[in-house]
């Protein structure tokens, strides 16, 4: 497919139509250095499978994955153990049950997290990365990271120092995680891991160009790079669409209807699968999505960016349902 002028024109004035839903939501407090940013910005990036990027709005700025990294993390640690020792320590169920709560962990007391996108299942799954130090398993995620957008990742260190210092949330939990038996390594090396594959700074750009390798299973068609199976796809697929909007997945699905995972940081990875029977749909052969608006609803997900989204998804027929 060419470079298409209209696509473009259609999501700058999609941009700027949907830009107010800003105030829906505000920049995530708990983390200092995520709650001074600007709420009001709004970007996406689109790529297809021939590598056309439309990308429109405030796409300049880079900022953190924070959960985001959770599908890179499980894809990374599936490749590595192979998927079914993934699923022996950590489950596919959603929680309805707010990112960061206790609950599901603590009074239903499962024999393996609910899911790795819940910063539980997280943190048991960043925990398990190979290498002996966080150091190492941090080394081993951002080369996984770096092999997927094609260029070297680094670490936005004052969002790291920020999170670490107000982590008392996660360090409870990775104390339940310990004491559970999850983690084989101290709660400290845990978090350290877990707060940088968080703290990994990236642009829609990047965030498009790997929702478009999960969108074709693992294949990259611009590069024709095979990066991981489609059984892994498969199941990173399913937990983001049940687990990816935390407890709005529901609606998001309803609404949406595309695999996409959220961070706190106002970013949305989307993964849009090829579908060849629609009639409107301008992306047919499928194609990646990176949102960024960092003022967040009470879920955690980009107040502006999942408006934006909905429109996008409706005006092209995008739901995969
Ligand atoms: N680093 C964040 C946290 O653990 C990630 C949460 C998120 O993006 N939903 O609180």
């Amino acid at each position: 497919m060419q470079n298409n002028p209209k696509i473009l024109e259609q999501l700058e004035a999609w941009v700027e139509e949907n830009k107010g839903h800003a105030i829906l939501g505000t920049t995530a407090q708990y983390i200092p250095a995520l709650g001074k940013v600007d709420p009001s910005q709004l970007g996406i990036c689109m790529v297809d499978e021939d590598g056309n990027y439309y990308c429109a709005g405030d796409t300049d700025k880079e900022f953190t994955l924070q959960s985001i990294s959770k599908v890179m993390t499980f894809i990374a640690l599936c490749c590595h153990y192979g998927l079914e020792f993934v699923l022996e320590r950590v489950d596919v169920e959603p929680t309805g049950e707010a990112f960061n709560s206790i609950i599901p962990f603590e009074i239903h007391r499962p024999n393996k997290p609910f899911n790795p996108f819940i910063n539980a299942g997280a943190i048991t799954v960043s925990a398990l990365l190979p290498g002996r130090t966080s150091q190492k398993k941090y080394e081993y995620l951002a080369s996984f990271l770096e092999e997927l957008v094609g260029h070297p990742m680094e670490l936005d260190r004052e969002v790291y120092d920020s999170e670490w210092k107000s982590s008392h949330r996660n360090r409870a939990l990775a104390y339940y995680l310990k004491e559970a038996n999850f983690l084989e390594i101290e709660v400290e090396e845990a978090l350290d891991i877990y707060i940088r594959q968080c703290s990994v700074k990236v642009s829609v750009k990047d965030l498009a160009l790997i929702g478009l390798i999960i969108a074709y299973d693992g294949f990259n068609p611009i590069t024709k790079v095979k990066h991981f199976s489609e059984e892994i796809a498969q199941v990173a697929k399913v937990l983001m669409v049940t687990c990816g909007m935390y407890n709005s997945s529901g609606n998001f699905a309803a609404h949406v209807g595309i695999p996409a995972k959220s961070g706190v940081s106002g970013g949305i990875l989307a993964a849009v699968p090829p579908k060849l029977h629609s009639q409107t749909y301008e992306f047919r052969a499928g194609a990646g999505i990176g949102v960024y608006g960092p003022a967040i609803d009470v879920q955690g997900n980009s107040a502006a960016g999942t408006m934006m989204l909905r429109q996008i998804s409706k005006e092209w027929d995008l739901s995969i349902f």
